[in-house]
């Protein structure tokens, strides 16, 4: 491998490429642009565009594309190439600043909610200078933001630019009322990626893989990852290859890859990369997932992003580590070593505690999809109820601080690590919980609700913009206070007896915590369609308005996207069962039912016993028609769903009465699976593509 720092971006046009090939004065006015916000100049575009251009070519380039993030959930890209016509039927290679600036992608294409029917059509990407272009497969690619021409959001990407300033502005006020005064204050998002390599052979051979992204049946094989031999294991030769090169890939775009590591499942994995600002680790996690699929090609393996690919088998999330921080480089969420003193990090925390209690219903919505359902609250991911956890230190200072006692520090209690040579190691003032949805990590927070899947923009909008309304409503109070110690001590203390019961610190996992949780009158949206059918509420709406964030219309809009796109994946799973059923596995249990029945047939003839036979042929063809039963109701009640108008209906429905069925086929089909012999049985069974070497 090439020295690593002078790999290191070599394929994104970045700080050092801007200031080696652009003029002194472009270069600083670009700067500007980036810091500020503010539109670029068309002159300085052009001679921005060129240098780009120039050096997009030296790296293979011959071809740009607006690369953009549409409601979709993955990226959206078409390419164009730089040549121009020239004289004598020759060409030359061309960018302008407003090729550069603007690109008009055809928007009916993209899923709009119903904006597209109201206003117009078109829609047009915006470059977003903030997050540099790169090259990647011989096209520069260059992020943008995607609007309608009347100026509706239909991407991802500008209502996180817009949240991340709101809580630019809101923090500021707050860190004013300390007498601090930093340029501006960012989200910082890392973003840990969860993720299944299966080989490429054995992936051919599954439909449900390749239509649905996860497997529609599989019986459970003999070994899964009960021993607890895989995380953290050796990692295997192949699969640190993949890894290896998928280092090296991104590395060279310029993202900070950091740890590698296998996860609880067999073939299961995670790569972490260093924390960024939230829409360039966007960006970079969006990428990040296309070059995970890219480099698995080139290992003949498949790399699986889908939340549950496998039934009974660990799902794959994403933890979403969130901090904001100064342009100085304060952490805000840093409690530092006088925590009890800390006011300015107290008034943050009861910010963020009231601001996931009043919104619980958002962060879990930011998180729905159908795929990730499978996983929450199904003992491996946090579950659906949203909860945060604080740890034992600062719970207790906020309960003291309630009951208007004294609080006593026990910060720092040494523990020994029992071993000479390991130094003493200061117990971490934030136990490690592994189940909460919303956990304080020591100086972040980290949201394990998502699923591996999913774009980060959403969740990060949200809570972008729940901090920011109530950091907002906390200045408002707190500006104009005659004694603010005073003021936002008492403040901290009221919002914390109002919202504490959003603070569990124990076991999420827990049968027990369901039911205190609705003692608490914690929401516990189970489905996607009940967790989508909160985000227009009154409150939401408002909230949007009130920051800029969304219009009422875009939040409807977005909501209907999202509801339609469940209502489609359920449909197209549906739809594969049925047909993988009656193509693929009725007609090899069928022919193993025939098989039996020479065997008894001939057997009998002969006068030989063929009791054991027989029982296996009648638990077959019992089997065989509870199946082809099972695949007719679902078919009836995918039909049935279809002729739903309301979508939040058919969404019901789908939850309600295609799941259901689906479920139930599955159980049938997968008991078949464990009595077929395997030289019958259409495609590869879990061991064979978990347990590969
Ligand atoms: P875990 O123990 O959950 O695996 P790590 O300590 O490996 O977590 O860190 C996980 C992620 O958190 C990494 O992407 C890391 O860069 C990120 N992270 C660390 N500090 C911050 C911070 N202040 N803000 C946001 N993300 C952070
Ligand atoms: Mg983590």
């Amino acid at each position: 491998m090439s020295k690593i720092p002078e790999m290191f971006g070599s394929m994104v046009f970045g700080d050092r490429v801007m200031r080696e090939r652009l003029p002194k004065d472009i270069y600083k006015a670009l700067q500007n642009t980036i810091k500020t916000g503010k539109p670029i100049a068309s002159e300085i575009a052009d001679v921005v565009a060129n240098a780009m251009k120039d050096w997009a070519i030296e790296k293979g380039a011959t071809h740009y594309t607006h690369w953009f993030q549409p409601m979709t959930g993955i990226t959206a890209e078409k390419h164009d190439s730089f040549i121009q016509p020239a004289e004598g039927g020759t060409v030359i290679m061309n960018f302008s600043g407003k090729q550069l600036i603007k690109g008009e992608p055809d928007a009916s294409s993209f899923p709009s909610g119903g904006l597209r029917s109201t206003f117009e059509a078109r829609g047009y990407t915006a470059w977003d200078p903030t997050s540099y272009a790169f090259v990647k497969d011989t096209v520069l690619y260059i992020p943008t933001a995607f609007l309608s021409y009347s100026g509706q959001v239909l991407d991802k990407k500008t209502p996180l630019l817009r949240s991340m300033d709101t809580i630019n502005k809101a923090a500021l006020r707050i860190l004013k009322l300390f007498g601090k005064t930093p340029d501006r204050v960012t989200a910082s998002v890392g973003p840990e990626q969860e993720y299944f390599l299966i080989p490429r052979e054995l992936y051919k051979k599954r439909p449900d893989l390749i239509i649905t992204g996860r497997t529609l049946f599989g019986a459970r094989p003999p070994k899964g990852q009960e021993l607890d031999d895989h995380y953290f294991g050796n990692i295997k030769t192949r699969v640190r290859e993949y890894m290896e090169d998928l280092d090296e890939e991104l590395w060279k775009l310029g993202i900070y890859a950091k740890t590698r590591h296998n996860e609880v499942a067999p073939a299961q994995h995670e790569l972490a990369p260093i924390y960024s600002t939230v829409n360039i680790a966007t960006d970079h996690n969006q990428l990040t997932m296309s070059v995970m699929r890219k480099i698995a090609k080139k290992h003949d393996l498949v790399c699986l992003l889908h939340e549950k690919p496998f039934a009974g088998v660990n799902g794959s999330g994403k933890h979403n580590n969130w901090s904001i921080s100064t342009s100085d480089g304060e952490n805000l969420l840093e409690p530092g070593k006088d925590l009890k003193n800390n006011l300015q990090f107290m008034l943050f925390l009861a910010a963020i505690i009231k601001a996931v209690d009043e919104h619980q219903d958002l962060l879990r919505l930011s998180v729905a999809t159908a795929g990730n359902d499978h996983r929450l609250g199904a003992n491996e991911a946090p579950p659906a109820i949203i909860s945060m956890f604080l740890g034992d230190e600062i719970t207790d200072l906020l309960e003291t601080l309630a009951s208007g006692k004294e609080y006593r520090n026990h910060i720092g209690n040494k523990l020994s690590a029992g071993v000479d040579s390991v130094p003493l190691i200061y117990e971490d003032t934030t136990d490690r919980n592994r189940t909460s949805p919303f956990a304080f990590t020591g100086n972040k927070f980290e949201f394990r609700s998502l699923g591996s899947a999913l774009n980060i923009a959403c969740p990060n909008i949200m809570i972008n913009a729940i901090v920011a309304d109530v950091l907002n409503e906390f200045a408002d109070r707190l500006e104009g206070a005659a004694d603010f110690k005073k003021a936002a001590t008492a403040l901290i203390k009221k919002v914390y007896i109002d919202h504490r019961r959003i603070v569990f610190n124990g076991d999420n996992y827990a049968e027990e915590w369901r039911a205190e949780a609705a003692r608490r009158g914690l929401l516990n949206l189970k489905s996607t369609p009940e967790a989508l059918s909160y985000y227009d509420r009154k409150e939401n709406v408002e909230l949007f308005e009130r920051l800029k964030i969304y219009t009422a219309e875009e939040v409807r809009a977005r909501k209907d996207i999202l509801l339609e796109n469940y209502c489609k994946v359920i449909n197209i799973e549906a739809l594969t069962m049925c047909d993988i059923t009656l193509k693929q596995i009725l007609p090899a249990a069928m022919e193993f039912s025939t098989r039996l029945a020479d065997n008894v047939a001939k057997l009998t003839a002969l006068g030989v016993d063929a009791k054991a036979q027989k029982a296996m042929l009648e638990n077959v063809s019992m089997l065989i028609n509870c199946a082809y039963a099972s695949e007719q109701k679902l078919a009836e009640a995918q039909l049935d769903v279809r002729n739903e108008t309301d979508l939040q209906n058919e969404a019901n429905a789908c939850y309600a009465s295609v799941l259901s069925a689906m479920q139930e086929l599955r159980t049938y089909c997968d008991r078949l699976e464990t009595l077929v012999p395997k030289e019958l049985w259409p495609f590869p069974t879990y061991s064979d593509l978990l347990l590969y070497v």
